[in-house]
């Protein structure tokens, strides 16, 4: 039987940073035929497509020079963020809350008026809740809660009034009026790092660290003994492991571990799914300087739609296109969501009759968001204790059940090799 001291479950960029400051001792299985998890880029036809847009927005000195002392200034492009939201055949600056003076009069006076009606509470019993509190009646309802509705997927009364974190832009009046009389729509992610061949340049500067022999590719992790500290591999064999470091979504590690109490815990665990196409087309497009753009509008099937020829500044059109899907819902009419695609890309002017579709993929990302109920978050958390009590430790976005990006998955993974070395 093999025996390691960190058998790290998943090759994304958690499981890969886990490994880049072990340096030995260690073993990733992972199920795909290449590292990276979300964090790939496929590269064809002259196109450079991520699953979805996977943009950089450093918040940490550390991460961001490692990422800029490994490539050449020219590898990568450095953007402020162009940001729109497609609004009633009109594009809003984004976000929505803060660019109210940009909508047509009678709607921009109704938002006025409901910010300033609004009901502050001290505390909101979930995230549509906080909504209707902190934004009022019309900004909720004509764009915070249909494109939330679109992207979740779900019944926002069902997410916790903190699902979205930092990654939420809140704003009070002050910063509303101050925004009307001049723009600043400061946020998180103002700027911007990508490089040109793709989010998965991160992917092969981690491996630059990483032994190959202590990857086992097309393999998944079946079970793990919890007492025995054994898990079991597709191709049949055990490993022995001191740590244990998961990286695969909370649910389905739950059901690695063989355990009635957590299978019903995993069974509770909500998130949407969503289906990304990545089209290539044959020139421009008229939307030529924007990077990304939201839409409420239920009647488009899309929630949001990138540019990457634009953040490029490449000369055809290449674009991401986001869908959402709930956790019961098949992603089984992939052919129809293309149809549909092109007909709202047609709507809203991106494309015409002219445009040519050169290439395209599809991909399903499967969880995509984790839903964060005020609930299950409190069981997540306590079984999360206990795994580690048993040295078994579950990170990243999918295995630590969250919502964050690619730095906070590498922060969270170099903080847990200190903590399990201190
Ligand atoms: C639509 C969308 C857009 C995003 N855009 C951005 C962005 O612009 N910027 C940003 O910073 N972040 C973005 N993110 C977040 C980013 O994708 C994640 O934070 C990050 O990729 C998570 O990495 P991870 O290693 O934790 O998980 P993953 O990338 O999911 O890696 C887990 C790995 O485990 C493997 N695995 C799973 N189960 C098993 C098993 N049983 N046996 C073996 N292997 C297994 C998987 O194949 C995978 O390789 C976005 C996410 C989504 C959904």
């Amino acid at each position: 039987m093999k025996k390691t001291k960190y058998l790290i479950l998943g090759a994304g960029i958690s499981g890969l940073t886990f490994a880049s400051y072990a340096k030995k001792d260690y073993l990733i299985i992972e199920k795909e035929n290449k590292p990276g998890g979300f964090c790939r880029t496929t590269r064809r036809n002259g196109y450079v497509w991520d699953y979805a847009g996977h943009f950089f927005h450093f918040k940490t000195e550390e991460f961001k020079k490692k990422f800029i002392d490994s490539l050449d200034k020219d590898d990568f492009v450095t953007q402020e963020k162009k940001t729109f939201i497609y609004y009633k055949n009109k594009l809003i600056d984004y976000p929505f809350q803060m660019n109210i003076h940009e909508l047509e009069k009678e709607e921009f006076i109704d938002c006025l008026y409901d910010l300033f009606d609004k009901k502050e509470k001290e505390d909101y019993d979930n995230f549509l809740d906080m909504l209707y509190g902190k934004f009022g009646k019309s900004i909720t309802e004509k764009f915070l809660k249909p494109y939330n509705e679109k992207l979740y997927a779900c019944d926002l009364t069902k997410l916790d009034k903190d699902a979205m974190g930092r990654f939420f832009p809140y704003a009070d009046k002050d910063a509303i009026i101050k925004n009307m009389k001049n723009s600043t729509n400061n946020s998180y992610n103002n700027t911007f790092l990508y490089p040109k061949k793709g989010a998965e340049t991160i992917i092969d500067i981690l491996l630059e660290d990483i032994n190959n022999e202590n990857i086992i590719l097309n393999t998944s992790i079946l079970s793990v003994d919890m007492d025995e500290h054994i898990a079991t591999l597709s191709n049949g064999e055990k490993v022995e492991f001191e740590y244990f470091i998961n990286t695969s979504p909370f649910n389905k590690f739950l059901k690695l571990l063989n355990n009635d109490s957590y299978n019903k815990l995993s069974d509770n665990l909500s998130y949407n799914k969503v289906l990304v196409f990545n089209l290539g087309f044959n020139k421009k497009s008229k939307y030529n300087n924007h990077h990304w753009l939201y839409i409420p509008d239920k009647n488009i099937n899309f929630y949001r739609i990138g540019f990457y020829d634009n953040i490029l500044g490449t000369d055809k059109l290449s674009m991401y296109i986001e869908i959402g899907y709930s956790k019961e819902q098949q992603v089984d009419d992939i052919e129809n969501q293309l149809k549909l695609t092109i007909e709202n890309l047609n709507k809203i002017g991106v494309i015409d009759s002219s445009f040519e579709l050169v290439d395209y993929e599809s991909i399903v990302m499967d969880p995509a968001y984790v839903h964060i109920d005020t609930e299950n978050e409190k069981e997540v958390k306590k079984l999360k204790e206990n795994l580690k009590e048993e040295k078994i430790y579950t990170i990243g976005r999918y295995g630590g059940w969250t919502y964050c990006s690619m730095e906070d998955c590498m922060l969270e993974a170099k903080e847990l090799f200190e903590l399990v070395n201190k």
